[in-house]
């Protein structure tokens, strides 16, 4: 281990990624706020109890991914693995959902889990998530997928197909694991993998989207949900579908899609892009209606998704390098002042400039100018008034300028 380095898993990111990563979340925030969707900033850290409960104390997430530490006096803290359970205990602590209406929230941020880094996945990691709490409606449903496909599509992803499932309610969802756990109870237990032997006696639901092969090969022929949903459930859940097609989106039932997390219950979804070939899920969510109420909170239904960015930025063209109008080429220290103060006006007018703030030779400058994409280099040869050239950097044509007729110079190069 190198101290000088930073932890596995946690990355620095540079240019373009960073530039990317903004793009992306300034679409985000344009787009949320179109749908009435306000931003919230959860802290970071927060007690290990929230996530245990609002997460479930049987998922990997909480058995072995998260970052758990006694604080200075004991209590054990946790950096957050995923939004959710934050956000709701701020609406619960601050009361949000005991008025009548639609609790909307988005964050984005990163977030944390012990997990062995690969592409695109890392320890520190980011996400954009929304919830909306109060809503039963299949509305509700349709209404957050429209935003997240509103979102996606604006950023510049296509070929996306909406996976859905529909994990039942209370109501039938105990007869379902029933039918789960008889099935499970039939076939050869050493064909399972350790974990999936755990969940067959803790969450037999959670076998379906087990990734090993064998527990894949055995999860085929298992009970599907649609056969034990009940009428409430079924209806919502085609409701939801219906209109999810009538506008367009690309649906694709899947029995096995059942999410990490315990709380999720009714409409869960998957979104799969196509884009870079091989298909990649680019966000995930659906409802947790019990889970307000887990948390010590009033009995408010909610939905919410994820959106992994690093994913993302994977997926998306990178933005354009923001563009530099000029440079200052200085032509020795007597013109350097000069050149700060003409860098400085030029920048409060709007534009992009550059120089060095020591004097260095003109090629040298010129090589910084181009490989800064500047349009113009601006050549200072007197400190008093005049002597100020503009070369425009596309056609290498250099001409004397006044001062005064830079800005308007600039503005011209920047519409040819
Ligand atoms: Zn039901
Ligand atoms: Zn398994």
């Amino acid at each position: 281990m190198n101290a000088m380095q930073s932890g596995k898993g946690f990355v620095d990111l540079f240019p373009p990624q960073s530039d990317m990563f903004t793009s992306i979340e300034s679409q985000a925030r344009s787009v949320f706020a179109r749908y009435g969707c306000k931003e919230l900033r959860t802290p970071l850290v927060e007690f290990t109890e929230l996530f245990v409960r609002g997460i479930g104390a049987e998922t990997d997430v909480v058995q072995k991914e998260m970052y758990t530490f006694p604080d200075r006096k004991g209590r054990s803290m946790t950096l957050r693995p995923e939004a959710t359970a934050g956000v709701l205990r701020a609406c619960i602590q601050h009361g949000l959902l005991s008025q009548e209406g639609l609790c909307k929230f988005f964050t984005i941020g990163p977030m944390f889990r012990y997990e062995r880094p690969q592409k695109g996945r890392q320890r520190q990691f980011h996400q954009i998530n929304a919830e909306v709490l109060g809503s039963r409606s299949h509305l509700a449903d349709a209404d957050v997928l429209f935003m997240l496909h509103a979102f996606l599509t604006e950023i510049g992803l296509s070929g996306l197909i909406y996976e859905l499932n529909n994990l039942g309610c209370p109501q039938c969802r105990p007869m379902f694991r029933h039918a789960l756990e008889a099935y499970y109870g039939r076939v050869r237990h050493d064909d399972l993998c350790s974990d999936c032997l755990r969940r067959i006696r803790t969450n037999p639901l959670r076998v379906l989207d087990c990734k090993a092969p064998t527990c894949r090969e055995i999860t085929k022929d298992a009970p599907s949900i649609a056969d034990h949903v009940c009428d409430p459930c079924r209806s919502h859940f085609n409701q939801v579908t219906a209109l999810l097609e009538e506008s367009g989106l690309q649906t694709r039932r899947n029995p096995f899609l059942v999410r990490g997390l315990d709380y999720y219950q009714g409409t869960t979804f998957e979104v799969v892009s196509s884009d870079l070939g091989a298909q990649a899920s680019v966000a995930g969510g659906g409802r947790y209606d019990g889970l307000v109420r887990e948390l010590g909170g009033p009995d408010v239904p909610g939905i919410g998704f994820a959106c992994g960015m690093e994913r993302l930025a994977m997926l998306v063209s990178e933005p354009m390098p923001p563009s530099l109008d000029a440079f200052i080429a200085t032509s020795g220290d007597h013109v350097l002042a000069r050149a700060a103060l003409m860098a400085r006006k030029l920048r409060a007018e709007g534009f992009g400039v550059e120089f060095f703030y020591e004097s260095k030779s003109m090629k040298s400058q010129f090589r910084a100018a181009n490989k800064l994409n500047a349009r113009a280099c601006i050549i200072l040869e007197d400190a008093g008034e005049g002597g100020v050239f503009l070369k425009d950097m596309l056609t290498g044509e250099q001409t004397p300028c006044s001062a005064d007729q830079l800005a308007w110079n600039l503005r011209k190069l920047r519409a040819s």
